[in-house]
């Protein structure tokens, strides 16, 4: 730290992201992207954009929009879009968090929510997760401030149902409620479909999962026209052109692809229920995730000795070294033989 950085941020303790190694191969089951690659109309959409990238793009980022409200059934100025959904929880955090009114999370979630807190020098409060890692809605009734909630929840998978997503929106009626659904497509029901029935709901989602596009850098919001207002208020005093012309091509080539992506969607949510009954089997204790990972422990041997053990042979996961979870692996779903070689250096190891 330099002598010149603003006592604002002296405390801040940032983001680590998940190893991206430059040292080896390895079968990366660490950061949860897909094992797939973008479809053939992200190519080429991203190909023919390159002639314009002279001119900046279209901040209304109208022709992705007008696509993206088509394949969602919400309206345009119902979306907002954002560089990563990191970028429009961010936005959340400014738009409807202050010093009287605290980000609310859970104690084991997304990392990021604790350093959005931090950056924008907000109150935050945690709310513990049961002791099997589920959500008990009720304590998030009346929260006092903005609630963000994963769902399905990170690194647990573990999901609410739209009926518990209901409940939580119909005691918080004061406050805003942003449901991060990174990861909804691999088993979850949207809450999109309430945004016309509850004012203070944000939905916030992402292509870097389930649409092969975590390099792509495109996420973005949903929400009625007040709250996507208010949204775009920020955007457009940060950064009207936070997508690049090839983020926003890209993103409009893989909504043209839809198929490819719900097939690489069934595939990944087979491969993931196969790999868990494996692990089981193994003796492991697996929630019971409904995103495009799981999250797993054994007795026979701690977190980081067994995410240590899988690295040396070349495959990586993702240990979190904090309290409740010190145990638990967060193993990503890749292809089947991925995952096929991930199984059998599991039983090597524990052998
Ligand atoms: N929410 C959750 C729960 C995540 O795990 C991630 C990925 N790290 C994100 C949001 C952000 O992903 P992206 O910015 O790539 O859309």
């Amino acid at each position: 730290m330099s002598r010149f950085l603003s006592s604002k941020y002296s405390g801040l303790s940032p983001y680590v992201p998940g190893e991206q190694p430059r040292d080896r191969r390895y079968i990366k089951l660490n950061t949860n992207e897909s094992p797939f690659p973008p479809g053939a109309k992200v190519t080429e959409a991203v190909k023919n954009e390159t002639s314009s990238m002279n001119l900046y793009p279209d901040p209304d980022y109208k022709a992705l929009r007008e696509k993206l409200s088509a394949l969602t059934g919400v309206a345009q100025d119902e979306l907002i879009m954002t560089n990563g959904s990191d970028e429009i929880l961010d936005l959340c955090f400014m738009a409807f968090c202050d010093s009287d009114t605290p980000a609310v999370f859970a104690d084991i979630t997304y990392g990021f929510y604790e350093v959005f807190s931090q950056i924008n020098l907000l109150p935050y409060r945690k709310i513990p997760l049961r002791d099997d890692m589920s959500i008990d809605v009720k304590d998030y009734y009346y929260a006092k401030g903005t609630i963000f909630i994963a769902n399905p929840n990170a690194p647990t998978g573990l999901l609410l149902t739209l009926s518990e997503i209901r409940d939580i929106l119909e005691h918080n009626r004061k406050n805003v409620v942003v449901i991060d659904e990174a990861y909804i497509a691999f088993g979850g029901e949207s809450a999109a479909e309430l945004i016309g029935g509850y004012d203070n709901l944000v939905v916030t989602r992402t292509f870097s999962k389930s649409r092969s596009l975590a390099g792509g850098r495109i996420g973005f919001g949903i929400a009625n026209k007040g709250l996507i207002d208010d949204l775009n208020r920020i955007r457009n005093s940060l950064n009207p052109y936070n997508l690049s012309r090839i983020n926003a091509a890209a993103a409009i080539g893989a909504i043209e692809d839809n198929d490819y992506y719900l097939s690489n969607i069934e595939k990944i949510k087979a491969v993931r229920e196969k790999t868990r009954a494996e692990l089981i089997k193994e003796g492991f204790e697996v929630t019971d995730s409904k995103a495009n990972f799981l999250f797993a422990r054994t007795d026979r041997m701690g977190g980081k000795e067994l995410y240590q053990k899988l690295r040396e042979k070349g495959i990586l996961v993702r240990h979190f070294d904090r309290d409740r979870i010190r145990d638990y692996i967060r193993i990503t779903i890749g292809s089947e033989e991925q995952m096929d070689i991930f199984m059998d250096k599991i039983k090597e190891i524990l052998d």
